[in-house]
């Protein structure tokens, strides 16, 4: 199979690093070889961004030319919307009705970012002196890095390289090691949309290569990053030696609450969804559920119920719930997990292995699990498994609850499920979490922010607050009398 090539400072190329390929997760067929971004590349992409970011033609360009670019974007996304998302699936294995919502999304916070930037207002600040007038304005912070997972790579790309360009920086993107294409398929539809050569890269590639080159080179003045905890502390690192903000999308354990005046049917619909949707491979996937104990029952029997109804199955077949796993290895890890479980005393009330179907041995399918009889110091409870295990405990007064459901390094996300707004209300304000569905979850809208608390992340991507994240603010005296503040001899 032929290399395909890369796109270095607008140029598309070979990569001058080690071969790597794309492999469809559910039967291991190969996609895709390309070679790797090298350091060199790496170099040569952060220079052209440098160029490209500090060019008048690209610096003097208003917010609604950005603007109109973004658009053009969001139109060519749409009108190849099937096969992006047919590529997805066969870069990331996910099922297709998940992948083609991804794609949308893309779409959509092209648009969003498009209208963000284009409406994004300056402030007359108030002086505090006659003669005087104070401007605060927004300005870009130059060559800036972007480095995804591979889980949702199409969402989480766009979610950085739209608004880092509608804010009128320049931007090199590092996608994860076995998820390149949708990166790379992005870049084409920009260049289509005619940005000009030099603002946006993507550099597929090993992290501790790759990546480690891309964060540390002196011209990259921001990194933004959405992966694991362990990772992005250590980009912290470097962005601390560098005093260089770093923006920080980690990982989560999230709890799902059901509270004693639930609808029983709503709540397991809802927590089944949270839980095993994309085969759990969610930062946000609800994994801690906290039942009231009236409600343990009727809830846990109608979870195991669905549960088990969900459709296994091959990630294009229509109808399918949950596909494979990314790989092997995390199918692996995910066993682990299981396994510690049952060591700690924890009792698997439904799944917890290897489907027998035989249509599924061709990939690294997991069965949908849910564990009980465990505490919440558990190490299921308390580490992120990235698969498809949800643990349950019964709780049973509030307070209890609260203290149990912030008893994690993480705070990404919360679900409460309870027929009354106002005591969910209530409960949302407690959660250490950034974000908390209420009798729903994994809905999402790209205004509003989303980010993490605790060792789920720093900053937040999505919403005007998500624009300036990528933007440098400055404040301006202008007097408008003369000798204001001249000695007054
Ligand atoms: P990961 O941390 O292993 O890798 C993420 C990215 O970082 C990859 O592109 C990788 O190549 C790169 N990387 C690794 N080491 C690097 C280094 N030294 N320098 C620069 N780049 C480096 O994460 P993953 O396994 O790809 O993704 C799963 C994790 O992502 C989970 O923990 C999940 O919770 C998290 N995640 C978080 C969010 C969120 O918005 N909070 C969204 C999706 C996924």
């Amino acid at each position: 199979m032929e290399t395909v090539p890369i796109f270095v400072g607008g140029v598309w190329r070979e990569g001058r690093g080690p071969r790597m390929e794309s492999r469809f997760p559910a039967d291991g067929s190969l996609n895709t070889v390309m070679r790797a971004a090298s350091a060199e590349d790496v170099e040569a992409a952060v220079q052209a961004a440098e160029q490209a970011w500090r060019d008048p033609a690209w610096r003097q360009r208003l917010p609604h030319q950005r603007a109109a670019l973004l658009l053009r974007v969001s139109e060519l996304i749409d009108a190849q919307q099937e096969r992006l998302a047919q590529l997805q699936t066969r870069d990331n294995g996910k099922p297709l009705a998940e992948t083609r919502a991804l794609v949308a999304s893309a779409a959509a916070t092209a648009r969003y970012f498009a209208a963000a930037c284009e409406t994004l207002e300056g402030e007359l600040t108030t002086p505090r002196s006659p003669g005087i007038m104070t401007l605060s304005r927004y300005e870009p912070i130059g060559v800036v890095a972007a480095i995804t997972p591979w889980n949702s790579p199409v969402a989480s790309e766009m979610q950085k390289i739209a608004p880092a360009l509608a804010a009128g920086n320049a931007v090199v993107v590092k996608p994860a090691e076995a998820t390149p294409l949708l990166a790379l398929e992005l870049a084409r539809l920009f260049e289509q949309a005619g940005l000009p050569r030099g603002l946006l890269s993507v550099l597929p590639g090993k992290g501790s290569v790759t990546g480690e080159a891309l964060i540390r080179h002196p011209l990259v003045k921001k990194i933004a990053f959405t992966g694991g905890t362990e990772t992005g502390r250590h980009l912290a690192h470097v962005a601390a030696e560098k005093l260089i903000p770093a923006s920080l999308e980690l990982g989560g354990k999230s709890p799902t609450i059901v509270l004693d005046d639930a609808d029983v049917e709503v709540a397991a619909r809802g927590i089944c969804y949270g839980a095993f949707s994309s085969a759990g491979q969610a930062c946000i996937a609800g994994t801690r559920l906290f039942v009231h104990r009236t409600l343990w029952q009727p809830l846990m029997a109608r979870l195991v119920e669905l549960t088990r109804a969900l459709r296994l199955g091959h990630p294009c077949q229509p109808g399918t719930h949950v596909a494979s796993l990314i790989n092997e290895a995390q199918r692996e890890r995910v066993m682990h997990y299981v396994a510690l479980a049952r060591e700690e005393g924890g009792t698997v009330l439904c799944g917890g292995g290897v489907p027998s179907d035989p249509t599924l041995a061709c990939g690294p399918w997991f069965e949908p699990t849910i564990i009980t009889g465990l505490s919440n110091q558990a190490q299921v409870c308390q580490q992120e498994i990235f698969g498809p295990v949800l643990v349950a405990l019964p709780f049973d007064d509030e307070p209890a609850l609260i203290a149990a459901a912030n008893a994690s390094i993480y705070g990404l996300a919360a679900g409460i499920w309870s027929r009354d707004s106002a005591r969910a209300l209530r409960l949302a304000e407690q959660l250490e979490v950034g974000t908390v569905w209420i009798n729903t979850y994994k809905t999402f809208s790209v205004s509003t922010p989303f980010g993490g608390y605790k060792q789920s992340g720093l900053g937040r991507e999505k919403g005007r607050q998500g624009l300036k994240a990528w933007m440098q603010q400055k404040s301006v005296y202008l007097a408008t009398a003369p000798g204001i503040n001249h000695w007054s001899d």
